[in-house]
Formats: C-alpha cells, sequence, structure tokens
C-alpha cells in the first residue's frame, strides 16, 4: 500500500499539470522552515511571507501569492531594503519570490522552487505610495536595446550598477542572474582592479527589467542543494561572449565544446522534484 502511494505521488510529481497545483496550494506548511532541493527542482517548508512593504521596499504583483521564502531570503529582501534606502535609493520593488510551498511554477518561472530565490526590478526611480492592490499592473522599463546587445543609455544609470553591488556584497548571496549585456557592460566599463563584485553576476536571457537574486542554502537546510559554484575568475570572458554570437556559431561552439569533453552529451533528463517535496504539497 505504502508502495502504491510511493508511485502516485511520484506520477504526481511528473505530470504537466504539477506547476498549477502548487500554485493552488495558498499557504505554507507549519513548522520549522527547510528548503529542499535545488532552486529549479524544490519546494520549501514553514515557509515565510514577505511583509508586502518594508523600509526601501514594496512588493508588485501580491495577487499571485508568490511572496514566501525562506526566512533567509525574507532577511535579505528587508536588509536589501534598508541599506538600499540608506544608499540614498527609492523604494525597490520586489517581484516573485516563491509560492507558498515552492515547488514549480505554471508560468513564468523554471526556477523560485525552493524559497531561496527572489526577483528585484531595476525600477530605481522614485514610486508613488500605493497600496498592494494598486500595485499589479506597474509598467516595466527594460536597461537594454531592442536588439539587446548593449545597455540602453536612455534606461541605464551607474545607480544600477551601485544596487548591484549592494546586493551581490551580502554574502548570504550565491548568485545574481542579469542580463547578458548588462554584465558585458560591467565588464567592459569598470576597470579590472574594481570589479570583483561582478563575479557573481551571471549573464543569463531576460533579466533586463529585474535582477535575480539566489541565496547559498542556509547551514542547517541539509535537504537543500546549492548549485555547483561559480569559476573562479569575474567571468568577463568567452563564456560571456558566448551570448552575442549568432545562433549558428553558439551551435558550432557547443559541438565543438562537447567534442572537447564528449561526457555531457544531451545533458541529463531534467530532475524529479525530492520524494519530500510530494509530503510537502499534501500536508494540511
Ligand atoms: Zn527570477
Amino acid at each position: 500500500m505504502r508502495l502504491k502511494a510511493l508511485i502516485a505521488a511520484l506520477t504526481l510529481l511528473a505530470s504537466p499539470a504539477i506547476g498549477k497545483e502548487w500554485g493552488e496550494v495558498r499557504l505554507p506548511t507549519s513548522g520549522p522552515a527547510r528548503s529542499i532541493g535545488g532552486p529549479a527542482t524544490g519546494c520549501i517548508a514553514g515557509a515565510e511571507l514577505l511583509p508586502p512593504d518594508g523600509p526601501g521596499y514594496q512588493a508588485v504583483r501580491v495577487s499571485r501569492n508568490r511572496q514566501w521564502g525562506n526566512p533567509a531570503t525574507i532577511s535579505f529582501i528587508r536588509d536589501l531594503g534598508v541599506r538600499a534606502k540608506a544608499a540614498g535609493f527609492a523604494d525597490l520593488y520586489i517581484g516573485d519570490v516563491a509560492q507558498p510551498r515552492g515547488g514549480p511554477m505554471a508560468s513564468l518561472h523554471g526556477s523560485h522552487q525552493n524559497g531561496l530565490d527572489a526577483d528585484i526590478w531595476f525600477n530605481i526611480d522614485p514610486k508613488p505610495a500605493l497600496a498592494p492592490p494598486a500595485r499589479e499592473d506597474i509598467a516595466i522599463v527594460t536597461l537594454t536595446t531592442p536588439d539587446e546587445r548593449r545597455v540602453d543609455p536612455a534606461t541605464w544609470r551607474s545607480d544600477h550598477a551601485r544596487l548591484l553591488k549592494l546586493a551581490a556584497e551580502d554574502k548570504r548571496v550565491d548568485r545574481i542572474l542579469v542580463h547578458y549585456a548588462i554584465k558585458k557592460h560591467l565588464c567592459e566599463t569598470l576597470p579590472a582592479t574594481e570589479r570583483a563584485w561582478i563575479r557573481k553576476l551571471r549573464p543569463w536571457r531576460g533579466h533586463n527589467e529585474h535582477f535575480h537574486v539566489r541565496l547559498a542554502c542556509p547551514a542547517d537546510n541539509k535537504d537543500c542543494v546549492t548549485q555547483t559554484p561559480i569559476a573562479a575568475g569575474d567571468g568577463c570572458d568567452a563564456t560571456l561572449d558566448w551570448w552575442f554570437l549568432d545562433a549558428a556559431e553558439r551551435r558550432k561552439r557547443d559541438e565543438e565544446a562537447q567534442r572537447a569533453a564528449p561526457k555531457p552529451q544531451a545533458g541529463p533528463p531534467r530532475p524529479k522534484l525530492p520524494a519530500q517535496c510530494a509530503a510537502i504539497l499534501r500536508a494540511p
């Protein structure tokens, strides 16, 4: 009987409707907070809710109910708000953290699953004092040009770099995903002696209107999986240039790299959620 229940749970976890199901749970489980698994295949028990307003920040799109996270993440966001305010920034807009029990989301994200990821908007303009429900439909400003090859001088400001630095210098932060054109701009404009901190900025697509902070697993979260460490160096190298190649050239380089290191062929199959997550989804 136990085995049958386990198989049923595993089948459930593999089903395509799963993101929807995790999104329908409105509250976290009770008990101590535990992030389980990794950012792209995980869940969280005992998640904490980010208050919609706090010193230096305002949460946006709270109707999505994605402002839950590991207490470490909630403290990080609140501390960043306080530090940003002290550094002269207007309130920050905070986007998605995680669903009440983490897990896959039905839309928009592959990650944000174990309560250690948070989206912070690049909008550093002064903001009106709107009640949370009035912050559902806020206009988004992108920091890159339409061809996504450079930062847009009309929207990019050196204060964006200052804000990223503030976030990256927090020891809890494992990495920050930003658009590759933003990383490139920092590589090109900061002297080599002043850019050690940009090591934590990882180039990715999207992320031209928000940056995505990922915290390392808190030490006492034994079932939490931190990503493979970032390679040494500031990342202003061929791995960054790869993003600027055209599709055919990228394919060619990837094939060459695969031939040079033939092991990881088509990549491993997408891992399933850790088994504990089924119990977390089902818990009262
Ligand atoms: Zn994100």
